[in-house]
């Protein structure tokens, strides 16, 4: 380079547009960009009122507030604007930020400002707002499907069931035992829909209800699950391990509790091992940065799950195996598991080998804001 850099090299490097007007208001310099963002040429611009690149009622106040500046009745240091508008030659108006400043050059006062276009922001925005209105509608009529389905179908659904009941208890005598086998599935099968109108129902509930969020010791709440699954854990030989004491974390205890209840019981069921071994605890206590979530995990040696299948299995009524009727869950378990893990704002995933295990590892985000050892 072997001119020496001007005023206006600097200002054209500036991503927005750049103004400097006088202490009367009056464009002295300007960059490239506001050529463009405005509809001027630059030889229509320097000495043009900087008022007539804005629309009412900014227009009309200028004057005032240009006088309060510079007699110190407003502050005169470094100002950031947002949410104001600006107007091109054509008329248009568009949304702008501002940065401004009163400098001293020489013996005179001017005002420097960058000004950028927030019209592309702004559309984005828009459509951001608008997206969110369709998801929103749409969450809506999945809520009132789940409501009408659980409300509307559970009265006939009651009633098949209870003819069932009816037909067998009346006519049992004179069926052979093929068609109790028939009257015995109608039954069951109905059950099995109320189950899952009910699923559905809690689903929606789950979506919606407020968290009751308050510090909870997670070592209470496993020796809680303990207890009322103790009979399962006797009789089907498990053994829970917890490698190291757990933290008191801020969540919704109940919640928490299901989504610990959850996989700590599929853990069982899908587990053929004799002695069936379950593992809870955090991943690299020690490694862990204070402000990183914490990483839970509930381990079991039982039939694993194949990759294929990783994300299938957290869909509703998703269900990979065949168990007897006693045992066949609805595939609703995970889906509320990582439901009210989302609405804690965490995340989870697995890791497995097919017949030798699978673990689940989870994080409670945001809600964690202290703990205590
Ligand atoms: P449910 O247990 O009622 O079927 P879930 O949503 O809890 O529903 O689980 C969905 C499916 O994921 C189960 O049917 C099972 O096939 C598989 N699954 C869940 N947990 C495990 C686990 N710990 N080990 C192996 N398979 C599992």
């Amino acid at each position: 380079m072997n001119r020496k850099s001007t005023l206006a090299d600097i200002m054209n490097i500036v991503l927005d547009g750049f103004v400097i007007a006088d202490d009367q208001g009056i464009i002295r310099a300007v960059n490239k960009n506001i050529l463009t963002m405005f509809g001027y040429e630059l030889r229509e611009l320097i000495g043009l009122r900087v008022k007539e690149l804005m629309p009412e009622p900014y227009y009309s106040k200028h004057d005032q507030y240009l006088k309060n500046s510079l007699n110190g009745k407003s502050k005169n240091e470094f100002m950031t604007l947002k949410d104001l508008s600006g107007k091109r030659k054509d008329g248009r108006i568009f949304p702008i930020n501002i940065c401004m400043n009163q400098l001293k050059m020489d013996d005179d006062i001017m005002f420097a400002a960058t000004i950028r276009d927030m019209t592309a922001e702004k559309n984005h925005e828009k459509i951001m707002k608008d997206y969110i209105k369709v998801l929103k509608n749409s969450n809506q009529e999945l809520d009132d499907f789940a409501h009408i389905a659980s409300h509307d179908l559970k009265e006939p659904l009651r009633g098949l069931s209870n003819h069932s009941l009816f037909l067998k208890e009346d006519y049992e005598s004179v069926l052979d035992a093929d068609g109790i086998k028939k009257i015995d599935r109608m039954i069951y099968l109905c059950k099995q829909m109320e189950k899952l109108i009910s699923d559905l129902f809690y689903f929606s509930k789950i979506r919606n209800q407020k968290l009751a969020i308050k510090e909870v010791d997670l070592n209470e709440i496993i020796e809680n699950i303990k207890s009322m699954i103790e009979n399962t854990l006797i009789e089907k030989n498990v053994k829970i391990f917890i490698p190291q004491k757990l933290p008191h974390i801020i969540c919704d205890g109940l919640r928490i509790t299901e989504v610990f209840r959850n996989l700590i019981v599929n853990a069982i069921k899908y587990n053929d091992k004799k002695e069936k071994h379950i593992t809870i605890g955090i991943v690299d206590s020690e490694l862990r940065n204070k402000r990183d979530p914490f990483i839970f995990y509930v381990k079991d040696n039982g039939i694993g799950i194949l990759e294929e299948y990783y994300s299938d299995i957290f869909r509703i009524f998703k269900r990979l195996n065949n168990e007897s009727d006693e045992l066949k869950g609805t595939g609703v378990g995970l889906t509320f598991v990582k439901k009210i893990i989302e609405r804690h704002s965490g995340e989870i995933w697995l890791k497995s080998e097919f017949g030798q295990g699978t673990t689940f590892y989870f994080t409670i985000g945001e809600h964690i804001l202290y703990e205590k050892t």
